[in-house]
């Protein structure tokens, strides 16, 4: 097997059937990313619900400024990237999505449980992500805590692979580089 391949596939804890023909099982790697894809998704959701339902109020009352203020402080973010700063006009705006998930779950001040898809009412001051509950927040610190631990198994396998790939790819880049440029390495 290519180990460039089996690196990526140690890495995302993923099983393969046999050579060539992987399975994408659902690996802790695998299923952090989904849960990150599916919290971006959630935040343009919310950003444009908010964002339709400042530009309808605004459509019957266009010279209101309190609107105008909050159509052009809409945050992009359902939680923000840093510690709310009380002359922050994005986090001032008093528009709440009107919204439901994919399980019925209407949207709360943050948008939906990173964790469990609850509304979010919450958020965690550490990964800035939203939450429902501390019981949550912490099964997320968990859940990053195991992710940024070395592979169980063939642990110096692994390292050992991970450098050869390193290697390999790097000669790769330097190939492609010289084609760039008429130089060969
Ligand atoms: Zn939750």
């Amino acid at each position: 097997m290519n180990s460039t391949f089996a690196a990526v596939l140690d890495q995302m804890n993923m099983d393969y059937v046999d050579i060539g023909s992987p399975t994408m099982k659902d690996g802790p790697v695998e299923r952090y990313i989904g849960s990150c894809l599916r919290h971006l998704v959630d935040d343009v959701c919310i950003y444009n619900q908010k964002k339709v339902e400042v530009e309808t109020d605004l459509k019957e009352d266009p010279e209101n400024d309190n609107l105008k203020f909050e159509l052009e402080h809409i945050p992009l973010r359902s939680v923000p990237a840093s510690s709310l700063d009380p002359n922050d006009g994005n986090y001032r705006v008093t528009y709440a999505a009107d919204l439901e998930n994919e399980r019925g779950n209407p949207a709360g001040l943050f948008g939906w449980c990173f964790m469990c898809r609850l509304s979010a009412n919450l958020y965690c001051k550490d990964t800035r992500v939203p939450v429902c509950s501390v019981d949550c927040k912490l099964k997320h610190a968990e859940e990053l805590e195991n992710l940024a631990k070395p592979p169980k198994t063939q642990e110096v396998l692994a390292t050992t692979m991970y450098i050869d790939d390193a290697l390999e790819i790097f000669e790769y880049l330097c190939k492609m580089s010289g084609k760039d440029t008429g130089y060969v390495c």
